[in-house]
This record gives structure tokens, C-alpha cells and sequence, in this order.
């Protein structure tokens, strides 16, 4: 079973070996309510999956969750997940609790997803590759040597934070200058706003510092609007630096780009391209493939539920 603890809704799909779902189910996350709230509509997601599934709670290996934040797969604590509203909830224990004792396994959902493009999608053909997801946040996930690489306390693959300007405007993390400022959604349309109140002079007439959506910079760009194409221009020229430096630093074959932002297309990931070709150490930066996910919404279930099988999910000594 694979579930993914989204900051809007939870998902829960029940896979058979050959991962093809045997059933789902899904309801809203209501995150503003209390965490033992929500882990109690996981569970229930969670037993609403095996009935449509016909599959009993004994038949299954167990539930893997992939949770939308900083979390410790060893201890299965969410550290911090401002999606939620969470600090340190100790969700692996909480849920198994309501399980009944079946086993628990608990990533960061980039984590998970990164696992699935690594098993299931574009990921197949690479042992080494970052997986980057481009929403309104920017998460990733690592891969090296074919295994999900999850660092000292599971923060590895957060490219989101490195700082591409260190006088840059402030992040939600207590920082300035992150990639997530520039060239994620929310950050996209942060500094369009700042632009537009500054007194840049937009053509476009969706280009307004009221109601301004991702969606409309990028339309507004691609109809020659010179404030938002500014906009995705230095968005993608961030998220190309950020991913030069990874380049350099280990060498990977692949670069899997997905998420809602990078949906946009080329107007994106042109400049991101062409940023990580100029600034990556040539060797380097000719051997690394630029590549869009292979998956779809199924990403986060799919990887959640292949984390019960991945080396390390129990590396503390834990139930299994
Ligand atoms: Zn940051």
C-alpha cells in the first residue's frame, strides 16, 4: 500500500506485485485541522483502499507513506512540513497505532517520487540522476547507484534551498536567495509582483499585482510580455545554476525535471537548460541528460508503496 500524504488531499492505492493498482481511494487532507486528525483520515484512506481492493490488512507488506515535508525515515517523524502544519509528528507511530501494528514506513514525498521515476519511470535507464520537482515549491530527490540516497536525517535531494543569490529576496526557510524564490510558482509570482509594483510596465493584462497566477506569467510570456518572460527567464537561469552546482559535485547521467511548473514547457526549461549546459564543468555538463518525468499522478503513491521495499526503510531496527 502506498499512500501520499499530500498538504490538500491523501491518496492510498493498494499495488500487486507487478505494481498495477488494485484499488484507491482518496479525501481531502484537511490540514487545518489537528495531526492526529489527520493521521486518523489516513487510516481510514488506508482501509477504504483494501476494501475496494479485496485485499485483506493481513495480505498486504505494509504502508508506505511519502509525507509532504522534511521528514526522518529512520524514526518515521514528519520534522517539518509547512504544507501541513507540522513539527516533529511522529507519524510512522501514530498510524501504526491505528493499523493495528502493520508496518509503516515513512519518506518525504519527493523521496518517494524520485524512487518511483527511478524503478517504474524515466529513472529506469540511469543509476544516477536527481529527480526535481518544480510546483509551488521546489523539492527533489536523490538517486545514486540505482538506491534512494537520503543523507545523514533524509534531507538529501533538497535543491529547493540552495541559495543562487545570496542577497536574494527572503525564503519561507529563513533564508535569502534559495531557487525556490525564483523559480518556483509561488516565488514566480512573488517577483512579478515585486516587479509590477516597482513600476515595471506589463503589456499583458493579466499581468496585475491582484489575482496573479503562475499560469498567467507564463501565458503572458509566451505572448512576448516583456515583465513575465523576464520572470521565466531568471526563473529557469536560477533553477540551471542550482542544478550546475550538483552537477559538478557528483556527476549524475540524468536530471528528471517534472512537477506543475515545469508542465509549462519549453519556455521553462529552455533557460534552465541552457543555464545548467553554460555553467556546469563542460565534461560534466555534456554527459547530463535534461528529461521529463515518466509517470503521472500515480508518482507519489507508487513510490510510497515501493519504499516498504527499498534497503535502509528499517536501518534503526525497527519491526521487520
Ligand atoms: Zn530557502
Amino acid at each position: 500500500m502506498g499512500v501520499d500524504l499530500g498538504g490538500t488531499n491523501i491518496r492510498a492505492a493498494v499495488f500487486d506485485e507487478g505494481m498495477e493498482v488494485l484499488g484507491r481511494f482518496e479525501m481531502p487532507t484537511l490540514a487545518q485541522e489537528a495531526a492526529d486528525d489527520v493521521i486518523g483520515r489516513i487510516a481510514a484512506c488506508v482501509r477504504e483502499a483494501l476494501d475496494r481492493s479485496s485485499v485483506g490488512a493481513g495480505d498486504i507488506g505494509g504502508v508506505g507513506v511519502g509525507a509532504a515535508g522534511l521528514t526522518d525515515w529512520r524514526t518515521g517523524v514528519v520534522v517539518l512540513a509547512s504544507n501541513l502544519g507540522w513539527k516533529n509528528v511522529p507519524l510512522k507511530e501514530r498510524l501504526q497505532q491505528q493499523l493495528d501494528g502493520l508496518r509503516v514506513e515513512v519518506d518525504k514525498d519527493t523521496n518517494a517520487a524520485a524512487l518511483a521515476e527511478a524503478r517504474l519511470g524515466a529513472g529506469r535507464e540511469f543509476k544516477h540522476f536527481l529527480y526535481v520537482t518544480a510546483g509551488t515549491g521546489i523539492g527533489g530527490g536523490l538517486i545514486l547507484g540505482g538506491a534512494l540516497y537520503r543523507g545523514a536525517t533524509g534531507g538529501a535531494g533538497d535543491i529547493g534551498h540552495v541559495v543562487v543569490d545570496p542577497d536574494g529576496p527572503p525564503c519561507g526557510c529563513g533564508g535569502h536567495g534559495c531557487v525556490e524564490v525564483f523559480s518556483s510558482g509561488a516565488g514566480m509570482v512573488d517577483r512579478a509582483r515585486e516587479m509590477l509594483s516597482g513600476g515595471a510596465q506589463a503589456a499583458s493584462s493579466s499581468m496585475t499585482v491582484e489575482g496573479l497566477t503562475t499560469e498567467a506569467i507564463f501565458e503572458s510570456a509566451n505572448q512576448g510580455d516583456a515583465v513575465a518572460a523576464e520572470v521565466v527567464e531568471t526563473a529557469g537561469r536560477a533553477l540551471g545554476l542550482a542544478l550546475a552546482g550538483y552537477v559538478n559535485l557528483n556527476n549524475p547521467e540524468a536530471i528528471v525535471l517534472g512537477g506543475g511548473v515545469a508542465r509549462a514547457g519549453k519556455v521553462y526549461t529552455d533557460p534552465v537548460e541552457r543555464e545548467l549546459r553554460r555553467r556546469a564543468l563542460p565534461a560534466l555538463g555534456e554527459v547530463v541528460r535534461l528529461v521529463p518525468p515518466a509517470l503521472g499522478d500515480d508518482v507519489g503513491v507508487a513510490g510510497a508503496a515501493l519504499l516498504l521495499a527499498e534497503p535502509g526503510a528499517n536501518e534503526d531496527g525497527g519491526e521487520t
